[in-house]
């Protein structure tokens, strides 16, 4: 089974475009969405309907839940908040249920797949450091916990007892190999580790394996079409420095 791990669109058509014709060259026979589907981008509506068409199953992100009133949006920075209002004003009603009743984690494969973290999915905490993940790591008894959410691909592992947590960029990730893995695939539609192009992860269950990939898109397009929609200019900016 190999199945592709999407998060963090964004509302960023060019770039889910571009991941999902690459996962389609690599073939794959499921895609998942690790949630924050809308936000930030110009398209909510259009990638929430192809994410529905090319996804076998969507978890909830918090900008996911903040559109729909799950979550209160006072946490988020100004520029998000406007930003889920937009995505707010122009999804259909049956879209803003769509999202309502996303699932906060799914499992797959053995895989335990979530927008955050493990650990209180529904709090929507951030895996920045070691610490964070140790929490994690320690709070249920997942071997393979795959996340989005900090845009930024990266892999945890814990080891040993007590558990030592490590962190590795290498975007071959051998599940094989002893210790449990907390896997972030990064973001699709707005990358935050500078490096602009869109990111995602291929699960292959038979090599045990992720692998991170990463992918060109049309980021003057996205950036100009945001401008263009009257969100902040400042959401454009970054596409291109990928903070
Ligand atoms: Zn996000």
């Amino acid at each position: 089974m190999r199945i592709g791990l999407i998060s963090d669109v964004h509302a960023n058509i060019a770039a889910l475009q571009a991941v999902l014709a690459d996962l389609d060259r690599r073939g794959v026979d499921e895609i998942i969405c690790l949630g924050d589907c809308i936000g930030y981008g110009p398209d909510p509506a259009l990638c929430l309907d192809i994410l529905f068409e090319s996804c076998s199953a969507i978890v909830a992100g918090n900008h996911d839940h903040a559109a729909v009133g799950l979550l209160k949006d006072s946490s988020f920075n100004p520029l998000a908040r406007q930003a889920v209002a937009y995505a707010r004003d122009r999804l259909r009603p049956e879209q803003l249920d769509q999202l309502r009743e996303l699932p906060l984690e799914i499992e797959r494969e053995g895989l335990l797949l979530v927008h955050s973290s493990p650990f209180r999915p529904d709090e929507f905490p951030y895996l920045h450091s070691c610490d964070d993940a140790a929490e994690a790591f320690a709070a249920r008894p997942f071997s393979v916990a795959v996340c989005g959410h900090t845009h930024v691909p990266l892999c945890f592992r814990s080891r040993g007892r007590p558990p030592r947590i490590s962190v590795s960029l290498n975007p071959a990730i051998d599940l094989s190999e002893p210790g449990r893995v907390l896997c972030n695939v990064g973001s699709v539609g707005q990358p935050r580790d500078r490096d602009p192009r869109a990111s995602y992860a291929l699960f292959d269950g038979a090599k045990r394996s992720i692998h991170l990939h990463r992918v060109a898109y049309d980021i003057r397009a996205t950036s100009k079409k945001i401008v263009a929609a009257g969100l902040p200019e400042a959401l454009g900016r970054r596409l291109f420095a990928g903070v």
